[in-house]
């Protein structure tokens, strides 16, 4: 794949095609050994379809024009049903191929790998096979690599996922995005990625938005990656700040030139698998914004009255995506 094409769900892309784009979104995500319980709770692939259709309709009322599913592939993926959602809707739908960490994702099998034989190696073969040739049989390629890590920590197991991924980014030139838990790990993970020979300008530092320390952010970028403030909305549960707070970090960090680093996104789930999660009523009205509009209804607007100009907005919400995509300095 060259520099400024994206491998969408419905074929390759070019970068500055993609327009406005949202980062780290869901279509389908299930916690692993969810497909353990589908006897009570069947994956109703109807109802995702409605649930993604009625995403996808709703944020193209704001210019949407393309999203990054970042389901990895032990959390229900199901590419098929992105590209019918992109095929009915229009909006470019990126998919990912990676795993999500030893905390909460599906361990066993790599670790398991790993003693027998050389999991990096493994995995790099798998990463490289879903971008260059498709995902299982449906000739669908992956366009992003998705890698985690857990609260203060980069376990063994995960790290075999970030060198895999390093390398898999040198064969395919793929952007990296990654998971970082509560808050913590981004410089850690940004020097690993770059140690193993990642692309800094590829490499998106994701759920930067559950810190709200903005030197912990300075350290970040100044290792040359891009950050993800990809949970707005996502406030008071799973130790996530307040949007305020959050408000004040993008808006110091933009105040002091690192617009052309940060994009935006909710990490929004339109279909769980598995049971409904009852929501505790304290929760309930903290997350009545956390839908892929809110950027734009809510976000946005706030950014501007604390001084973000329509252009640095412009840049971080299409500028950004495009460069990621296409490499080179970040
Ligand atoms: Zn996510």
């Amino acid at each position: 794949m060259s520099g400024a094409t994206v491998n969408t769900v419905m074929g390759a892309v070019e970068a500055k095609d993609l327009g406005r784009t949202l980062m780290h979104e869901h279509i389908v995500f299930g916690y692993p050994g969810w497909y353990g319980d589908l006897s009570v709770a069947p994956y109703d692939r109807e109802a995702a379809l409605e649930a993604g259709l009625e995403l996808m309709d709703r944020v193209k009322e704001y210019g949407v024009n393309a999203l990054v599913d970042a389901t990895p592939n032990d959390c229900g993926r199901d590419v098929e049903l992105l590209r019918e959602i992109s095929e009915r809707t229009g909006v470019h739908i990126i998919c990912s191929t990676g795993y999500y960490h030893e905390g909460e994702g599906a361990p066993v099998y790599f670790k398991i790998r790993n003693k027998v034989g050389d999991a990096v190696a493994e995995i790099h073969e798998l990463f490289v096979k879903e971008i260059t040739e498709g995902i299982g049989g449906t000739g669908i390629k992956a366009g992003v690599i998705k890698v985690a890590s857990g609260k203060n920590v980069i376990t063994d197991y995960d790290k075999l996922f970030f060198k895999a991924a390093a390398r898999a980014q040198q064969d395919t030139g793929v952007p990296i995005i990654t998971h970082t838990q509560a808050g913590t790990m981004g410089p850690e993970q940004a020097r690993l990625l770059i140690s193993e020979g990642a692309d800094p300008g590829r490499i998106m530092i994701g759920h930067m938005s559950d810190s709200t320390d903005i030197r912990y952010h300075v350290r970040v970028l100044n290792e040359g990656v891009f950050v993800g403030i990809d949970r707005l909305g996502l406030q008071y549960i799973v130790g996530c700040p307040w949007d305020v707070e959050r408000y004040a970090v993008i808006i110091g960090l933009v105040g002091i030139g690192y617009a052309d680093r940060l994009m935006f996104s909710h990490d929004w789930v339109a279909y769980w698998m598995g049971r409904e999660t009852p929501m505790s009523e304290a929760a309930v009205p903290l997350l009545g914004n956390w839908y892929p509009t809110h950027l734009f209804k809510n976000v946005i607007p706030a950014l501007k009255k604390g001084g973000v100009s329509e252009a640095q907005i412009k840049t971080m919400i299409e500028g950004n995506p495009r460069r990621l995509f296409e490499g080179g300095p970040a």
